[in-house]
């Protein structure tokens, strides 16, 4: 069966058996928990759009789907639902991501570290930028989303996690303090960081950027939000830089072998690995607002010290990485050689 191939007619009959058995008999008889993170309107009466895009499968497909048969993460029931002609609304608001935190943290840090009120002007205008950020899809949204209240109470979460503050810290979460601690940290970077995305959203220039997904991303640390590194990422993905980089560096005469690690794709994998490459942007994301990329913010990498440079902040530069695989191939070196005397001793002691 494929998954989501439900007709509105098998909606319907879903709907009408919730109707018959009543809520809770309809989830205990399919399986499914009374979690709703969107719900299914229909008739101005409120559903469990996942039970019912499950139980819709009956008809469609021989059997009800089961609770854990959806993929995690996302919720495909919303979606699956909206496109047999069913209105679906999120209930709860997606939590604050990075990039919405490090406004907020922005304009408390502006504020002298303290909360603002909901009619603010300031926090009318953040209201609005929270927004207009690509980061959540209009489907996971309410019509409360990231409006005045809501960042009002943020600036609030943030400021009672200041060090300085003496009372009750007000609710909040974990990431709120990380991005905190960014700003304690490094204040003039963080604000660069906030400026970037602010100029970034407002100009419409990271509006278009398809966001690479979480599981990409979850193997990185960025302190600055994934606007700016899902930018960071399309400068170098983009084929034509790579190509003048490219043949700017043979055009000099070099090769190209990874400028941290010395991997050359051609050398190791012939034909295959001919001509291939990566490439890192060198500039920080909160130095790399608009503009051209030039060819000397490049360097040649490979795979792997690509994804070894962005996997913990700050990033190390290629020079700085080579220092580091040096200084370990050192170390390495030498550690056979210690074991290689130790199993030696025995022998040497025959003798
Ligand atoms: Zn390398
Ligand atoms: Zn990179």
């Amino acid at each position: 069966m494929r998954k989501g191939a439900i007709t509105r007619d098998a909606v319907l009959k879903a709907i009408a058996e919730y109707e018959q058995l009543g809520r809770s008999e309809f989830l205990a008889k399919h399986n499914f928990c009374e979690a709703r993170s969107y719900v299914l309107l229909h008739e101005g009466r409120e559903y469990d759009s996942k039970a019912i895009a499950g139980v819709a499968h009956k008809w469609d497909h021989g059997r009800a789907l089961l609770p854990e048969e959806f993929s995690g993460g996302k919720d495909h029931a919303a979606a699956w639902l909206k496109r047999a002609g069913f209105h679906v609304k999120s209930v709860k608001n997606p939590d604050w991501a990075r990039d919405e935190i490090i406004l907020a943290c922005h304009l408390v840090m502006t504020n002298g570290w303290k909360g603002l009120d909901a009619n603010d002007p300031r926090v009318i205008e953040l209201s609005g930028l929270l927004q207009l950020l690509p980061i959540h899809a209009e489907a996971d949204r309410n019509e409360k989303f990231r409006n005045p209240n809501g960042a009002a109470r943020k600036t609030f979460d943030i400021a009672t996690r200041h060090p300085d503050y003496r009372g009750k810290p007000t609710k909040g979460g974990a990431l709120d303090v990380e991005v905190l601690h960014e700003f304690l940290a490094r204040p003039a970077e963080m604000t660069e960081v906030a400026q970037l995305i602010r100029q970034g959203i407002t100009a419409g220039d990271l509006q278009a950027l398809p966001l690479d997904d979480d599981e990409v991303l979850d193997d990185y640390s960025v302190p600055e939000g994934r606007l700016l590194m899902s930018r960071h990422k399309r400068r170098e993905r983009n084929k034509g830089l790579r190509k003048k980089k490219i043949a700017a560096v043979l055009k000099k005469g070099g090769t190209l072998a990874c400028e941290a690690c010395g991997f050359d794709f051609e050398g190791v994998y012939g034909d295959r690995g001919s001509g291939y490459i990566e490439c890192h942007h060198v500039v920080p994301l909160h130095e790399a607002g608009e503009g051209r990329t030039k060819l000397s913010d490049l360097a040649l990498i490979c795979a792997n010290c690509h994804r070894m440079i962005h996997r913990c902040a700050p990033w190390p530069t290629p020079r700085e990485l080579r220092t580091l695989i040096e200084s370990r191939r050192g170390a390495v070196a030498h550690i056979p050689a210690q074991r290689n005397a130790e199993a030696t001793e025995p022998a040497s002691d025959q003798a």
